[in-house]
């Protein structure tokens, strides 16, 4: 199956529903960051959850994620778009623990609980939007939910699960957000309550061949009426011009030093992992544009 995110909709509009399988997002930042189990899991489920609230966006919007618990994986970030591209990383990407006392990946030991986790959306208007809220979990589904209910004023379900391999590769990713909006009878929302308790986890279901939307209807009561199917795919904004703008951000000290010392300068991208090479003649270059500037 290959990755997308469903739009729909129930109970005459009062439930907004989204499900995302993402399987090969996942397992595209996991090799490109060559990154643990642990982290795998950690960056996967922000990933996904960014993907799906990209696709709440319209046009050319933009979000970013930033999820910092004070724990070993460091900050977790992630941009994502209307069009349900996606890019993501963490600081420490290798950062291995044991399993926790139920046997499951320790997202919530890498990340740690002790922060925040931060929106910012870029909706075309002069100020960005931003919101925040403080970890309660570390496991981050719920932390989302949390973000949601608080700082957006619309209470919601998050589930979310990243299943690794053996050998460490991605086996299944995936979730869903149910949106409850005023209009809904508490019949409803017991109904919802009691799906949620019964329904396996996200994992078990993709790794079953459930489909989003199969999930969304086993969730919700009445008819689940699928308005999108979006594409979901990893894709990273970085060039040459935007990593040029970055060491001129530097200073021209270090970029003197750069080109004295090291005698000229790699830039990794932080989130594609892509390198960037600058010759003498390209440090050369930035210094003088730099100096005609002044
Ligand atoms: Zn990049």
């Amino acid at each position: 199956m290959s990755d997308y995110i469903v739009r729909a909709t129930a109970l005459e509009g009062n439930i907004r529903a989204f499900g995302t399988i993402t399987t090969h997002l996942v397992e595209e930042l996991r090799h490109r960051h060559q990154s643990s189990p642990v982290a795998t899991a950690a960056v996967g489920r922000a990933a996904t959850v960014g993907a799906i609230m990209g696709v709440m966006l319209k046009g050319e919007d933009r979000l970013t994620i930033r999820i910092k618990g004070g724990g070993p994986i460091g900050q977790i970030v992630v941009d994502a778009n209307a069009n349900g591209e996606v890019r993501a990383y963490a600081t420490n990407p290798h950062v291995d623990l044991p399993l926790n006392s139920i046997g499951k990946l320790d997202v919530a030991g890498a990340v740690g609980t002790d922060g925040f986790l931060h929106v910012t959306k870029d909706l075309g208007l002069r100020e960005p939007y931003s919101g925040s809220v403080e970890l309660i979990s570390g496991e981050l589904g719920e932390d989302f939910a949390y973000y949601f209910t608080q700082s957006e004023q619309t209470p919601s379900v998050v589930g979310v699960g990243v299943l690794v391999d053996r050998d460490y590769s991605v086996k299944v990713a995936g979730g869903f957000i149910l949106q409850v909006l005023p209009g809904v009878k508490d019949e409803d929302i017991t109904y919802i309550e009691e799906k949620l308790s019964q329904i396996p986890g996200v994992t078990t279901l993709l790794t079953e061949g459930t489909t989003p939307e199969d999930i969304l209807t086993r969730l919700i009561p009445g008819d689940v009426k699928i308005h999108e199917r979006i594409p979901v795919k990893f894709r990273c904004t970085c060039n040459r011009e935007r990593l040029e703008e970055l060491l001129v951000s530097l200073g021209k000290d270090e970029l003197q030093n750069m080109l004295h010392q090291d005698r000229g300068a790699e830039v990794v991208c932080s989130f594609c992992k892509n390198k960037y090479y600058f010759t003498e003649q390209d440090l050369e270059t930035l210094i003088d544009r730099m100096e005609k500037k002044e």
